[in-house]
């Protein structure tokens, strides 16, 4: 199926033609036989790179996991490329709100930004080496997650046991503005509070009531209340519900607070408040638990090696690394990070507009960022990242 792209000639046209056949296969995270058929196109571009693939079932309901290793030119533990082959936009998108087009420099479609163009380009640098009898220097195993929009619930444990194995994770989300490469990344949390009070009809019995939504309210401004603004740190109840009738004192109530954080302590500060949260009325009980999570990482010297080396690669290109970004969402990256393996991202395309109808990259970026994949390739040792 990808006939004719084995020999990359490195123009513009012929990336941005596998960055279009990348977009054509639309692949929301909830629908996972799109997914696989994302995972199955992708999976004829690893094999074309001369990759050996593995193939893990999806699990969940969420689709495969694919894995493409390719040997280098020296032993392991080598170098593992991260991206995501799901996206946030339904199936029909290309159809309707955002078509595939190009416009003034810039090409349109769903998950081209976040992240396609990033997994077009890490591929086409691999089979390029490959149709040119090149190896990478170390070895390379490209990993293609089916549900890091819904936060990589299933794949998660995988990543971090194929992390552990390497020594090296670049990740080809994209890169912030103008070019930037993120060297860290903030902590994401979901937490969930449930109240729980005592029904009572509210006309002629409400004081043997006990008010779920009113013990809500005031936790909601008590969890509100954390934000630090100085600190990075906000606490943000998304969504709340509760209640069953109008004249009903409310039995129950949920709210969903979504958090984010600098690095590990206040992460585990936060962490420590929400759990240490009290109901104010003893007759109403109070549910704390934690949901999907991102944490956090720093960047460490190794990161700022590998920071370094990439940037003077691209230095004399239309796209230099235009400084380093500390990215306020999450990627497979946070995983990586955390664990301690030095991790850098940002490596995909140039931009904007993920999750929204006018996402986009700029056709510009396509030819240096792909020779900047092919340069780090034969170039990453585990020496440049050593102190
Ligand atoms: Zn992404």
């Amino acid at each position: 199926m990808s006939d004719g792209l084995a020999a990359i000639d490195f123009t513009s046209e012929t990336l941005l033609e596998i960055v279009r056949q990348w977009v054509a296969i639309e692949s929301p995270t909830q629908d996972a036989a799109a997914v696989n058929r994302m995972a199955d196109f992708a999976e004829g571009l690893l094999r074309d790179a001369g990759a050996a693939i593995e193939r893990i079932p999806g699990t969940d309901g969420y689709g495969d996991i694919l894995i493409g290793r390719i040997a280098g030119e020296e032993p392991g533990p080598g170098v593992l490329v991260l991206g995501h082959i799901d996206t946030v936009h339904p199936v029909g998108t290309l159809a309707g709100p955002l078509p595939w087009r190009i416009e003034d420099g810039r090409a349109y479609g769903p998950g081209i930004y976040d992240m396609k163009g990033g997994n077009a380009m890490a591929v086409a640098a691999l089979t390029h080496l490959h149709a040119t009898g090149r190896r990478p220097r170390l070895p390379v195993s490209v990993m293609f997650i089916p549900d890091e929009e819904a936060g990589s619930p299933s794949s998660r444990a995988r990543i971090e046991q194929e992390a552990l194995a390497h020594a090296i994770v670049l990740v080809a989300e994209p890169s912030g503005e103008g070019g930037k490469l993120t060297v860290a990344r903030h902590g994401i949390a979901r937490y969930y509070l449930e109240t729980t009070g005592k029904p009572a009809h509210a006309g002629a019995y409400h004081a043997k009531g006990r008010s779920a939504i009113r013990e809500m309210a005031r936790q909601v401004l008590a969890v509100e209340a954390m934000t630090d603004y100085e600190r990075t740190i906000t606490l943000n109840v998304g969504t709340i519900s509760g209640g069953t009738h109008d004249n009903m004192v409310p039995i129950s109530a949920k709210a969903c607070v979504y958090v984010l954080v600098p690095n590990a302590e206040a992460e585990a500060e936060v962490r420590g408040r929400l759990f240490a949260l009290k109901p104010h009325d003893p007759d109403v009980k109070l549910d704390v638990t934690l949901g999907l999570y991102r944490p956090s990482y720093a960047r460490t010297p190794a990161i700022q090696r590998l920071y370094d080396h990439a940037a003077s690669i691209i230095r004399d290109t239309p796209w230099p690394a235009a400084g380093e970004r500390v990215a306020g969402g999450g990627s497979d990256g946070n995983f990586t990070g955390a664990l301690g393996v030095p991790t850098l991202d940002g490596l995909g395309v140039i931009g904007d507009g993920p999750h929204t109808h006018f996402e986009h990259i700029e056709v510009s970026c396509l030819v240096p960022r792909t020779q900047m994949w092919i340069r780090l390739f034969e170039t990453l040792s585990r020496g440049v990242i050593a102190a």
